[in-house]
This record gives C-alpha cells, sequence and structure tokens, in this order.
C-alpha cells in the first residue's frame, strides 16, 4: 500500500467530453493514492465548471508537476475504474486521432467510449437474479403452500430446476412472479444471486452453407490476402459488382478464425448489416456481434464487453466500430471502402477508412478495402504501389456484367422525365416478366413549388435552398436542415392559387409509373419509404414474391441489394455530376452509377442499363459506358495531378459558422491574414469562400482551404491555425472546426 503512495505521481492530466483542445490537471487525493494505481485510460469524476458540477473524465497521463500552482488544483471526486478501460493499443489510436484531425482530444476519446460508458456506468455486463433452493427449501413439501398459489407454483418449479437455478428467462417462461421469489426468500426456502449477463447468441439454426468453388480470380485474390497476415499491409479488392468480393472475404475470414484471432467488418449503412449478418451467420458457426448507432446503450455496452473479453470473433459494425475493443484483431474488412459515410461529418471529422488502416498498421495486420468503385484516394494508392491491387473483373457464377447504353434525350418530348425509348425498353422487360430498376437521386415529390403568376418559390427560412415538395405527407421539407412546413395551396407573395411543381423526385415517378404500368407493382425504395425499421425487409421481400415489378429509389438501391430478376436499371438523371462544383461529382456520380447498374443481371439473365443524357457525347459519359469505372478514374485522377487536388495534395479545410452574415468569412480573413507569414512556398491557400449552400440552419457559412504535397508542413499551420481560432473564437459567436482530408469542399 505504501509503495502505490510513494510510486504514485500527485497530479493527473484528464480528457473531458468538452470542445477543448486540452486537457485538465487535477490532484490525486491520498486517499485514493492509497488503495489504488491510477494510470492512463482509466475514468475519474472530476470537479469541472461551475458550482459543484461533475463531469467524467479519462486519464491522459499521471504528472510529477504541473503549470498550476497547487493551490488551484481541485482534487479527483471519484475513481471509477480498477483498470484502464481500453487497451494502451486503443489509447495510442485515439491520442493519434486527436493530433492527426486536430480534434479535441476528450471528444475523441469520449467518442470512442460506448454511450454508457461516457455517462460513467460501469465496465461490467449487466448482472441478473438467478433463484436456487435453500437446503430447507429442499426439503419443505410444496402443499404447505397451498394458499400461496404463486409461491408453490415458484418452489415446483425450482425444484425441477433445482441444480442450474431459475433464471429471470425462465420466470418468464413459466409465468412465475418475483414477488413469490421474494416471499419465498422470506421464508428461508430459495435464496437469490446475482449473475452477470452474458448475452447469449441466437444459436445458429441456420444450415450452415457449402461455400462454393472459388474462380481463378478470387482464389488467387483470397491467397494474396491470407499471405499478407500477420503483418501490416493494405490490400484493395477492386471487384466489379456481383464479382464474388463477399466470397473472398468469408474464405480470408475462415481461415483467421481457425487462427483464434478476431475479425472486424466494417459496412457503410446499418440496414445493410442484418443482411450481412445472415450471410455471415449462414456460414460460421462463430459468435458474431453486431455495432451500429441503432442499438439501445445497453445493447452497445453488451456488444463491447463481449468484444473485449473476446466472446465474439466476428465484428460487423458501421463507421464507430473502428474502435471497436478487440484485443486479438486478425484482419479488418472494410466493404464499399469508396462510401462516403466512413467519414463522419460533424464533431470528430474522422474517416474511419484511415484510421482503420493506422489501427492495422499498430496491430501489425493486414487491411483489406473492397470495392466495385475504389475511391481515387484507394485508387492511386494501388497505382503507387502502397496497396496489393487485387483485381477480380469477371461475375461469379454464370452471371454477365450488364450492358451500358446511351439515352440521349436532346429534342425529346419526355413524358414526366422519361423518353419513349426508355418506357418502351421498360415494358419489353415486363413483358418478359423480369424486373426493371429506376434510379432518380432524389426523394420528395418535386424539388420545387413555384408560382405561375409571381415566380415566387418555396425556399427555407433558415437555409439557401428550395424546399422540397412532399406531397403524400403533404409538406414542404428541407433536406439541409430537416425543417418543414404544411404545404402551401396559395402564393404568400400574390395569392395566386396557381402554384405548380417543377421537377421530379422519386414519389412523383412512383406515381407515373403506377399509372403507365397499371397492373405492376411499384416498390419506392429512399429514406421517405423505409423509416419504419422493418420497411425495407418488407420491400424487398415483396420484390422477391413477385415476377413483374418496377423499383424506383434513391442511392438506398445501390447498396449492396441482390435482386436477382432485375435485368434492366433506368438511369433518369446521368447528367447531375457533370457539373458539379465539387471536384469529387463525377467520382461520386461514376460509382453510383456504376453501383446501381451494378445492380442489373445478377443472375443468369443479361442485364442492361439505360442512361438518360443530354450529353451523350461527354468524354466522362462515354468513358462510363464504353470503358467503365477504372478506365474514367484513371482520367479523373491525371486531372486531378494536373490541378493540384486530392490525393496528389493533402487537404485541410478550416470551416466557421456564424449566425452574422459577415463574421465567419472576416474571422477566416484574419486568419488567413495571420498564416500568411507561414506558409512555405509548396503550399496553397485558398480562400475564405463562401460554402455552395451559404446558409444552413440559420448559420452563414465560410470556409478556408490549405492544401500542400507534404502533409508535415500542413499540419504545423493547422496546428497554429488551431491555436489561434481557439483563441479568438472564444467570445463570439462564431464556431469553426477544422476538417482533415475533407470530403466537402
Ligand atoms: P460482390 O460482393 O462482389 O457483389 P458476392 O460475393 O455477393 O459479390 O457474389 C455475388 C453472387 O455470386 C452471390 O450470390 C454469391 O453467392 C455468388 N458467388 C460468389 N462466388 C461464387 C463462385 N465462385 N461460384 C458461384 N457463385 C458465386
Ligand atoms: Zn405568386
Ligand atoms: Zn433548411
Amino acid at each position: 500500500m505504501v509503495d502505490t503512495l510513494l510510486t504514485q505521481d500527485p497530479y493527473v492530466k484528464v480528457a473531458l467530453n468538452v470542445p477543448l483542445r486540452a486537457t485538465f490537471d487535477y490532484k490525486i487525493p491520498k486517499a485514493l493514492a492509497y488503495r489504488h494505481h491510477i494510470r492512463p485510460g482509466m475514468r475519474v469524476k472530476v470537479p469541472f465548471g461551475k458550482g459543484d458540477r461533475h463531469s467524467i473524465g479519462l486519464v491522459i497521463e499521471t504528472s510529477v508537476s504541473s503549470d498550476y500552482p497547487d493551490t488551484q488544483i481541485k482534487p479527483i471526486t471519484a475513481l471509477l475504474d480498477d483498470s484502464p478501460i481500453i487497451s494502451q493499443e486503443l489509447f495510442d489510436l485515439c491520442a493519434w486521432a486527436a493530433r492527426y484531425y486536430h480534434h479535441p482530444i476528450g471528444e475523441v476519446f469520449f467518442h470512442a467510449l460506448p454511450t454508457s460508458l461516457r455517462k460513467g456506468e460501469t465496465a461490467d455486463f449487466r448482472t441478473e437474479t438467478w433463484w436456487f433452493l435453500t437446503e430447507q427449501g429442499k426439503t419443505t413439501d410444496i402443499e404447505s403452500l397451498k394458499n400461496a398459489k404463486q409461491q408453490k407454483a415458484f418452489l415446483d418449479a425450482l425444484k425441477q430446476h433445482a441444480e442450474h437455478g431459475l433464471s429471470p428467462h425462465l420466470l418468464t417462461v413459466f409465468e412465475l412472479t418475483s414477488a413469490a421469489a421474494k416471499g419465498l426468500e422470506k421464508k428461508g426456502l430459495v435464496r437469490s444471486e446475482q449473475r452477470s449477463f452474458i448475452k447469449s447468441v441466437e444459436t445458429h439454426a441456420h444450415q450452415k452453407q457449402v461455400p462454393p468453388t472459388l474462380n481463378p480470380e478470387q482464389a488467387a485474390a483470397t491467397h494474396a490476402i491470407l499471405a499478407m497476415r500477420n503483418e501490416f499491409g493494405v490490400a484493395l479488392l477492386d471487384g466489379i459488382t456481383g464479382s464474388g468480393k463477399t466470397e473472398v472475404f468469408l474464405r480470408a475470414i475462415e481461415a483467421l478464425l481457425k487462427d483464434d484471432k478476431q475479425i472486424l467488418v466494417m459496412v457503410p449503412e446499418i440496414g445493410l448489416t442484418p443482411q450481412t449478418l445472415r450471410r455471415f451467420e449462414s456460414r460460421f458457426n462463430t459468435d458474431i456481434v453486431l455495432m451500429h448507432s441503432n442499438m439501445t446503450d445497453r445493447e452497445r455496452l453488451d456488444a463491447w464487453l463481449m468484444i473485449e473479453h473476446g466472446q465474439a470473433n466476428i465484428i460487423i459494425g458501421t463507421r464507430s466500430s473502428v474502435f471497436v475493443p478487440a484485443t486479438r484483431l486478425g484482419l479488418i474488412i472494410i466493404d464499399e471502402e469508396h462510401d462516403a459515410s466512413y467519414k463522419q461529418h460533424e464533431g470528430f471529422r474522422y474517416h474511419a477508412r484511415d484510421l482503420a488502416i493506422k489501427r492495422a498498421q499498430g496491430l501489425h495486420i493486414p487491411v483489406l478495402l473492397a470495392s466495385a468503385t475504389p475511391s481515387y484516394e484507394s485508387m492511386a494508392n494501388a497505382l503507387q504501389k502502397r496497396y496489393h491491387w487485387l483485381k477480380l473483373r469477371q461475375r461469379a457464377g454464370d452471371a454477365q456484367l450488364p450492358q451500358m447504353e446511351r439515352v440521349d434525350l436532346r429534342g425529346q418530348s419526355l413524358k414526366q422525365g422519361f423518353s419513349e425509348h426508355t418506357l418502351e425498353r421498360m415494358r419489353q422487360t415486363l413483358e418478359r416478366k423480369e424486373q426493371v430498376l429506376v434510379f432518380l437521386n432524389r426523394r420528395g415529390y418535386a424539388p420545387t413549388l413555384m408560382c405561375h403568376q409571381c415566380g415566387w418559390i418555396a425556399a427555407c427560412d433558415h437555409c439557401d435552398v428550395n424546399l422540397t415538395v412532399h406531397k403524400r405527407a403533404n409538406k414542404l421539407h428541407c433536406h439541409h436542415c430537416d425543417s418543414h412546413k404544411a404545404l402551401l395551396h396559395t402564393c404568400p407573395e400574390c395569392h395566386s392559387t396557381e402554384l405548380f411543381t417543377v421537377g421530379e423526385g422519386t414519389e412523383q415517378i412512383e406515381g407515373v409509373l403506377n399509372q403507365y404500368f397499371k397492373h405492376t407493382p411499384v416498390l419506392r425504395i429512399d429514406r421517405d419509404s423505409t423509416q419504419r425499421k422493418t420497411a425495407l425487409t418488407q420491400i424487398t421481400q415483396k420484390i422477391h414474391e413477385h415476377d413483374q415489378a418496377i423499383l424506383v429509389g434513391t442511392q438506398m438501391l445501390a447498396k449492396g441489394h441482390h435482386f436477382p430478376n432485375v435485368t434492366l436499371v433506368v438511369i433518369m438523371d446521368a447528367d447531375v455530376g457533370l457539373f458539379s462544383s465539387d471536384f469529387r461529382g463525377m467520382e461520386r456520380t461514376a460509382q453510383l452509377i456504376t453501383q446501381v447498374a451494378g445492380r442489373a443481371g445478377r443472375s443468369s439473365k443479361r442485364g442492361h442499363v439505360l442512361l438518360q443524357t443530354y450529353h451523350p457525347d461527354h468524354s466522362a459519359i462515354e468513358c462510363l459506358c464504353v470503358q467503365g469505372y477504372e478506365a474514367l478514374a484513371m482520367s479523373g485522377l491525371r486531372e486531378r495531378q494536373q490541378l493540384a487536388l486530392p490525393p496528389f495534395y493533402h487537404q485541410v479545410v478550416i470551416r466557421a459558422e456564424s449566425q452574422q452574415e459577415q463574421q465567419a468569412m472576416s474571422l477566416l480573413m484574419q486568419l488567413r491574414n495571420q498564416m500568411s507569414v507561414h506558409l512555405s512556398e509548396e503550399m496553397q491557400i485558398v480562400g475564405p469562400y463562401a460554402a455552395i449552400i451559404v446558409r444552413k440552419a440559420g448559420q452563414h457559412r465560410a470556409l478556408l482551404s490549405l492544401k500542400s504535397p507534404q502533409r508535415g508542413n500542413l499540419h504545423r499551420i493547422v496546428a497554429l491555425a488551431s491555436q489561434w481560432l481557439e483563441q479568438n473564437t472564444k467570445n463570439h459567436k462564431i464556431r469553426f472546426a477544422i476538417d482533415v482530408d475533407p470530403l466537402e469542399t
């Protein structure tokens, strides 16, 4: 005991869940130091803020001294853990992420923890009450309880389960009450015991599937991945849609499970997890846990603990699962690695793919990035041989890649967005009892509501955007700040009742198709039609039940679904990305089109894709249709290199927002002036400039962009900038954010 006191440093630096780029000093009270050895990674309760308020913090380091006089340093109120709640490895990852992303260290660490642990709950499995017979209970005749029916039933059931006792689950099964149990406890006949609850993983009743024989490309890819185990390396599994990428990683997982390793599989969407889970369960006889934001706090904590205790070998999760406390990780797989949802777009703006790679590096394990449309960043890394480039260019089984055809819209009379040719092809497909998928990346009924008399347009009160018309919900909805109001029928400017909608959204297209194809079910898949948890499953079930059907949807359709009877895909508007002000516009559009197109012809029937466009000869559209995604990416990368854009230049964007119009902009202007003396020659600074949508949710937004081919220089400047910003936004109503490797500019 005395030893502890002698070796224990007197101070701790604590990270708190606050947006400040600092740790906070506290002293360790002697009474605590006698009994515990306080180390980094343990949680403490500390006084913070006004009055007697407290916060939960995480010890970052212990220290022999402090920059503050001892009298000003407050003592820790309580120590919450006996040992660190995160491993050294995770601790280092978080500390690195805080530095790399220039984000407040407390917010980074707290982001990595499940909510219940952030709030200070104990890092233990929940306990539940089990009931057992006492010696007296064993010899008591149940008939003596004649007058207490429930107690009699309870004792009867317990006598039959004397060996293992009664769990809460059995209490429910036998309709027993805990009141009866407590009554019996008073009589000394039964006793209770608290047992830790370990989520019993459902016995996987699934018939285990026999895996298919790998084709030569799949076999080579699997072999290459397995050759990388036990060392750090990144493999880019670049396989066209339906080429059997998932099959490749199932094989890799199988091999690693035999080595007693844990495997983290990251997926972009919560919606995808049940599907992926089923596929995994039908293959492996091991415990699989899910990690995503749609779970309750308790479920997340249980999953977290199961992973930490090594009870789960396969973890399937979304973005934040990059922080799972696995201790035997052998492989990290990132499915659909190009997906933008891996980047957090607010608060701690990390990219889960990049952090996963950093994590794997520290652990000396491989990472597998899988996609049919790899991000240009990953393509560049593969080209520069930093990643192993594993290509699958054949569709698995006997499926063929769909044929891409352009439909020239110039001079055509369109019927609510469809050309006559498109409609005819849809008709033919349906007649063959096959399915059609119509893709339009705009939900709602129409993107604009306008007045015929005065030209008034319904705009959001809080953002610089038009409101989307949602007819069925009878609402005008802002897709940027989520505010909405009732659908208007008279013009607020001139009181005319001649309001009309401009453009089409999926809700309108669904109606149009219902009229054209009266006897064919039309199913819509977008965020509105799938709000209820089970809705997507129900819709996909319907799709599988019918021969003929038309699916209409947004980018939700692009994600991983397998509709074997879809043979025609219609891209209503292939031109959206062509003239985007964002340099990633074309990359995104090409990914979306390729992914959606990939839904066609996934079984034995050949698929066709119709791209409706006003620019059939545009080089990008032509390249995509004739040569495919890889060729387009290569030319896109050449362009980025010429223009000094990412991934050839590293970028950091500093965002500021203020309620008052000019404040954000002038803050960034001052910052730019401050920084200009520190800029090295190769560095580029652009801005400040207004965000594409200047006002969002009532905030005026401005950006300052910094680029450099050298990360080191860029980070030094950004560190200075963040210090300056923190000091200069204290008294103002300006918020700022530092976005390292931004996806939105
Ligand atoms: P991806 O992940 O590339 O889209 P999947 O792994 O989902 O592709 O495979 C597409 C379909 O082909 C699935 O139905 C899968 O079961 C099947 N498949 C995969 N590999 C093979 C193979 N070697 N032989 C036969 N069928 C296969
Ligand atoms: Zn009007
Ligand atoms: Zn808005």
